[in-house]
C-alpha cells in the first residue's frame, strides 16, 4: 500500500489541533523533540456523538474469539473503538514500536490547580479550542477517556492504584500510526503540564503527517 505523506504539520508546544481524516489514510503522531505525550481524540466525522473511549477499547482489545488471538491491551492499544452504543471499529494502529501510552484521562484546569498550579493551561484548554473550529462545545460531545501516546503514566497496580507520572520514554522521531477505519474528526494536544513529570517537565511540540 502506497505512504504518500499528503499532510505534514506542527502542533506547537501547548495547543491543540482538530482536522480530518479519510477512512483509508494513516494518520502518523509523531514526538518532534522527544519527551512529549500527545492526547488524542477522535470522533465520527459524520456524527461527533459517535467518539474513541480509551478504556472501553481496551477491554475490547483482549475480548477477542480465541482462535483470533487478543488485539492489544490497556498497556499496548492495537484496536481504537467508538463507545456504547455505537461500538464500531474507528482505528487500527500500524505501526508503535515504543508502545507508550495511557489510556484515561487527561490534564485538567482542576487537576493542574489540585497539583499547586491553579490557572495554569491544561489539555482541556487545547482540545475546547481545537474543538471549537469545527463549532463544537466541550458539554456537548466531550469524554475524558482518551489516548495519551508517548505518555509513560501507569496506574500502580502493586500499591494503592494511584498513578504513577513518569517521564516520556519517547526520543525525537518517534511515532504511532494509525489506520483510520472511518471517516474521522482527530483532536490532538500537545499536553501542556510542566508541573509533573508527564512531559518531563518541558512542553514541546508534536508533528502531525497524513499519508495516503
Ligand atoms: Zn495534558
Amino acid at each position: 500500500m502506497s505512504t504518500d505523506c499528503i499532510d505534514d504539520f506542527l502542533i506547537p508546544a501547548c495547543t491543540g489541533k482538530a482536522f480530518k481524516l479519510t477512512r483509508g489514510q494513516k494518520l502518523r503522531v509523531i514526538d518532534e523533540q522527544g519527551k512529549q505525550v500527545a492526547g488524542a481524540m477522535f470522533f465520527n466525522a459524520h456524527n461527533f456523538k459517535e467518539q474513541f473511549m480509551a478504556e472501553f477499547s481496551g477491554g475490547l482489545n483482549y475480548f477477542q474469539p480465541p482462535d483470533l488471538g487478543k488485539t492489544g491491551s490497556h498497556y499496548r492499544l492495537g484496536e481504537l473503538y467508538s463507545k456504547v452504543p455505537y461500538e464500531n471499529l474507528m482505528l487500527t494502529i500500524t505501526h508503535n514500536e515504543l508502545g507508550d501510552h495511557f489510556l484515561g484521562t487527561h490534564c485538567s484546569g482542576l487537576s493542574m490547580a489540585l497539583l499547586g498550579a491553579p490557572g495554569h493551561r491544561s489539555c482541556t484548554d487545547n482540545f475546547a479550542e481545537a474543538l471549537g473550529e469545527f463549532g463544537l462545545e466541550l458539554e456537548d460531545v466531550y469524554s475524558p477517556s482518551i489516548m495519551n501516546i508517548f505518555s509513560n503514566a501507569r496506574i500502580d497496580t502493586e500499591g494503592d492504584g494511584s498513578l504513577l507520572i513518569n517521564p516520556p520514554r519517547s526520543i525525537a522521531g518517534d511515532y504511532v500510526e494509525f489506520f483510520a477505519n472511518m471517516d474521522l474528526l482527530v483532536a490532538i494536544s500537545a499536553c501542556p503540564d510542566d508541573v509533573t513529570a508527564m512531559n518531563d517537565h518541558s512542553c514541546k511540540s508534536i508533528r502531525i503527517q497524513i499519508h495516503s
